[in-house]
């Protein structure tokens, strides 16, 4: 008894992921939760953040999610898997997250790669690759270091060209609005 085109959604979501990533293991939930992070990062970016967002799930359960809220907070370290981690801590009253997935739209910094290694999270899935910051294979492979005590499988790329999109997108837009409003633009603007 499946729903009627329940296959087919969950095929054309399948083919998102692309065949690098599906034989990484990423399932149909999984791209599912990254459409959710992809719509957080959206709403974000309305805001004036920059378009990143998270899910911590314990199977279909998702049990904290977020976006960066650094412009909004003035909070250096909110990051949206960062945020969604320490919400998720505080809402069960533990730290341990070693039963749940983390998604993000794009590859973890140093900062919060470290916070994925002392969270214990089990899984990490995330979008775009980061070449300037991102530290689970383009700067450094912290999830992964044998050093470490912790190393979650972590599967990249899902859907990269997606999640990278919203963030080239809300950067040119924000280019744009600069030069608009620069000294040399006749248009007035408040002091921000
Ligand atoms: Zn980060």
């Amino acid at each position: 008894m499946t729903r009627r085109g329940g296959g087919a959604a969950r095929h054309a979501i399948l083919r998102m992921a692309g065949p690098r990533a599906l034989r990484a293991g990423v399932t149909a939930r999984d791209v599912g939760l990254m459409l959710r992070a992809m719509r957080l990062a959206r709403e974000a970016a309305a805001r004036g953040e920059v378009p990143v967002g998270a899910v911590l799930a314990r199977g279909a359960q998702v049990v904290a999610e977020h976006a960066n809220d650094r412009e909004s907070t003035g909070d250096p370290t909110g990051h949206a898997e960062l945020v969604a981690l320490r919400e998720a801590g505080k809402r069960r009253g533990a730290w341990r997250m070693s039963d749940c997935t983390l998604v993000v739209t794009l590859e973890p910094c140093a900062m919060c790669a470290g916070a994925i290694v002392n969270s214990r999270v089990g899984r990490v899935v995330y979008g775009a690759r980061d070449p300037k910051a991102g530290a689970c294979e383009s700067l450094y492979a912290i999830p992964a270091d044998t050093r470490l005590n912790h190393r979650p499988p972590m599967v990249g790329g899902v859907p990269a060209k997606a999640c990278g999109r919203q963030l080239t997108a809300f950067f040119a837009r924000r280019r744009q609005e600069r030069s608009a409003s620069s000294p040399r633009s006749s248009r007035s603007t408040t002091v921000a």
